[in-house]
């Protein structure tokens, strides 16, 4: 027996020892309730038990086993140590984003552990001795859709859930008074039977990527599928999921934003029934609970669509992880610890389960193409979207030009103009593009050029015309809008540059009978009013969305044969290295919405620098992901290193310019030229807070694994300087 177990606890913080008690029975992954600080009880994970005490002061005693069974698998908890370790954080911070808060509050500890008790389901079974020969022509001449239907039971052995019985109450009861089927009931089941029957049948592309997939992963653990928007990767997915669920394995279906993804969750419960699992961080902490815990008693055999926190779930026997959208940038918590990117993780977990990976995108990420070009991923290209639908044109349009020919009107180019009107006398609907939310991002003075700023952040305030305030979008800092400059007091400001409500109000100028709507953080508040929007355009009740990047996700709108990108240039302006790359991914997935079903849809990018080299290889994949990855290797950049940013964060300025200059010699000292910086960030303030940067770079060749060990030590190192001791310093490993 052990007297002591380590505990992790859901804080920033190493694991704490605390004594069992007498005759107290304690598993490793159990989850515990302590007193720690004050007065505070905790919720915290056994980590390990042995005997010995600690070095300082005496341990406290394990107040109560939570649960009749351990919350964390062994596998659990190596994962969870891998991204601690990975992306440089305490185990701790890794339970804050693991397990539901109801788990990990303190509220929890009196609470029972409720038995798990499985859901129940209402079944239609065909009587096959009823179904005679004779009652078979019969109905096949006089009620073929009841026949088709009883077939449907037939081919998937005999019985299969009412949800998917394609059958209305009225027909079910007459079958049921003939004898023909029984109604019964039994536990939610995910019956594969009866999906195979449902899975669409693949086109002969999908069918030859579907092989080529599963060739692939015979020998490799993972699979990136390139295939253009709309060539029907999700009907490929649910082949290669029935695959793995009628193996009685664990599926996990990984989205970027489960906000984005009704349209698709409808699909998979269409298919694999509704026992379908939809787990993410906006259910509510009881929701997310009962789960959890439902699955860790339940067998394996669960299939899970979710967001980077379902990762987290207690699989019994993972089999695969189709992460979808793999090139999103949302599958990255930027904030707070840990910092991880939900596909990376999710190899790692598949890795710890000898599970496989299908990664999919109709833009790959550099770092996944990289792993093909290197043979460490299969690789499957589809080239054809299904039906045979055209991909769209693509037309650059030179805004220059347009001004210097007087044809330019509010922030639109005559091409684009034309080809609207155009749109909308043939019915057809228009999505036009701008990533900026807000009326304008800045008010300018014309006579002194003062303009409003965050008093908490170094950045413009932007207009929002409708609330009639300025807004932070750093902070959320808000005042109202002023109509002469404060600053001279003679002239009236105006606002520079445009946002989303700026461009739907100019629109509704020009084509005033247009009905326009728009989609952006500032209408898109909550998942309803996203839907409500969606469905409104999606039913044709409306001719132009206006939006930002949310317009370029998952929808699929039958009568948009018209997309315009507003500012490519904006686009390309960020100083960020991967610029490019995103602003390609973009263009392509904004271009994806159209012409989708029966029509040839075009794209319009507006540009003041139409020769940028960004625009010649739209199109061509090869031929951009090449030029990146020279370009990457050459400056040092992913995949070719990998790099840590060290962020620190002060209210006190010089203790921060102090303490960066420090940790930069430090550093220097260790890792030579792979250190740069400290330097001031575009916005060196935010909150209150000075903000200044560190950046490792590691070449993948060399031990990523000794340079994270050298960082630890190094900040550890700094923190022991008192002065240092309030400066917050955060790693983001493999920055985004
Ligand atoms: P992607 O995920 O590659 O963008 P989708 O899987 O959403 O493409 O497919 C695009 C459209 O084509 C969807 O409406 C889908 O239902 C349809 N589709 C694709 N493949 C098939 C198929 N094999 N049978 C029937 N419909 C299909
Ligand atoms: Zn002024
Ligand atoms: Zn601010």
């Amino acid at each position: 027996m052990s007297s002591f177990a380590d505990i992790v606890l859901p804080l920033a913080q190493p694991a704490y020892t605390f004594a069992l008690g007498e005759g107290m029975e304690v598993r490793v992954g159990d989850a515990v309730a302590v007193q720690f600080g004050k007065n505070a009880v905790y919720t915290g994970i056994v980590w390990r038990l042995h005997d010995t005490p600690p070095t300082k002061g005496v341990a406290k005693p394990i107040l109560k086993v939570l649960y009749d069974k351990p919350l964390l698998s062994e596998l659990q908890m190596r994962f969870w140590e891998w991204i601690a370790d990975y992306y440089i954080c305490s185990v701790g911070e890794v339970m804050r984003v693991a397990l539901p808060s109801i788990i990990k509050s303190k509220a929890r500890c009196e609470d029972e552990f409720e038995p798990y008790t499985p859901k129940r389901e209402i079944t239609v079974g065909l009587v096959a001795d009823a179904f005679t020969e004779e009652v078979r022509e019969k109905m096949a001449r006089r009620a073929p859709k009841r026949y088709e239907a009883l077939c449907a039971i037939e081919k998937a052995g005999g019985v299969a859930p009412r949800h998917a019985v394609e059958l209305d109450s009225t027909a079910l009861k007459a079958l049921c008074k003939v004898g023909l089927v029984e109604i019964g009931e039994r536990d939610y089941t995910l019956d594969c039977e009866w999906s195979k029957t449902l899975l669409p049948r693949l086109s002969s592309a999908q069918s030859k990527a579907l092989n080529e997939i599963q060739n692939g992963l015979t020998d490799k653990r993972v699979a990136l599928l390139h295939g253009v928007t709309s060539s029907g990767k999700t009907e490929i997915y649910t082949h290669l999921i029935e695959e793995r669920l009628s193996q009685g394995e664990d599926v996990l279906f990984l989205v970027p934003e489960i906000s984005l993804t009704t349209q698709l969750v409808e699909r998979m419960r269409g298919l694999f029934g509704e026992s379908v699992t939809v787990y993410h961080s906006k259910l509510t902490p009881q929701q997310r609970t009962k789960l959890y815990t439902d699955m860790l008693s339940s067998e394996s055999g669960n299939f899970v669509v979710g967001a980077r926190s379902a990762l987290f779930l207690p699989y019994k026997k993972l089999g695969l992880v189709v992460v979808d959208e793999e090139h999103d940038s949302s599958y990255k918590q930027s904030e707070p610890n840990p910092r991880y990117n939900g596909r990376d993780a999710a190899i790692m977990l598949a890795a710890l389960h000898n599970a496989k990976v299908v990664l999919g995108s109709a833009t790959p990420s550099l770092e996944s193409y990289a792993n093909h070009l290197s043979g460490k991923y299969a690789y499957t290209l589809l080239t054809e979207r299904y039906g045979g639908v055209e991909m769209p044109d693509i037309r650059i349009s030179d805004t220059v030009r347009n001004v210097k020919r007087n044809e330019r009107k509010l922030h639109f180019n005559k091409e684009l103009l034309d080809g609207i009107a155009e749109r909308l006398e043939c019915n057809e609907q228009v999505i036009l593009f701008q990533n900026r939310r807000g009326y304008s991002p800045y008010m300018e003075c014309p006579s002194c050029g003062w303009s409003a700023r965050c008093p908490h952040c170094n950045v413009t305030l932007s207009a929002h015309q409708q609330k009639g305030r300025m807004v932070c979008h750093y902070c959320g800092y808000n005042e109202p809008i002023q109509r002469y400059c404060p600053n001279c007091k003679t002239s009236e400001l105006k606002p520079m540059g445009f946002g989303t409500e700026r461009v739907e109000e100019a629109i509704s100028e020009l084509f005033p009978d247009a009905r326009v709507l728009r989609l952006d953080g500032d209408t898109a508040t909550s998942s309803a009013a996203y839907n409500r929007i969606i469905g409104a355009f999606a039913r044709h009740e409306a001719d132009i969305l206006v939006g930002t990047q949310i317009v370029s996700k998952g929808l699929d709108f039958a009568d948009v044969t018209l997309i315009g990108i507003l500012n490519g240039d904006n686009l390309l302006a960020s100083p960020d290295f991967r610029a490019e790359e995103r602003a390609w991914q973009l263009i392509m997935q904004v271009a994806g919405r159209s012409g989708r079903r029966d029509k040839r849809g075009e794209v319009i990018i507006q540009t003041a620098e139409p020769t940028h080299p960004i625009y010649s290889t739209i199109g061509d994949y090869d031929k951009l992901a090449s030029k990146l990855l020279a370009e990457r290797k050459q400056f040092g950049y992913p995949p070719f290193v990998r790099i840590v940013k060290i962020a620190m964060r002060s209210a006190n300025q010089k203790q921060l310019v102090d303490s960066s200059l420090k940790l930069g010699e430090q550093l220097r000292n260790r890792f030579g030229r792979r250190v740069l910086g400290p330097v001031t960030p575009l916005i060196d303030r935010v909150r209150g807070e000075w903000r200044v940067e560190l950046m490792l770079k590691v070449e993948v060749e060399a031990s990523f694994a000794k340079a994270r060990a050298i960082l630890r030590e190094e900040i550890a190192h700094l923190r022991e300087v008192n002065e240092y001791r309030n400066i917050t310093i955060i790693c983001d490993v493999d920055i985004l």
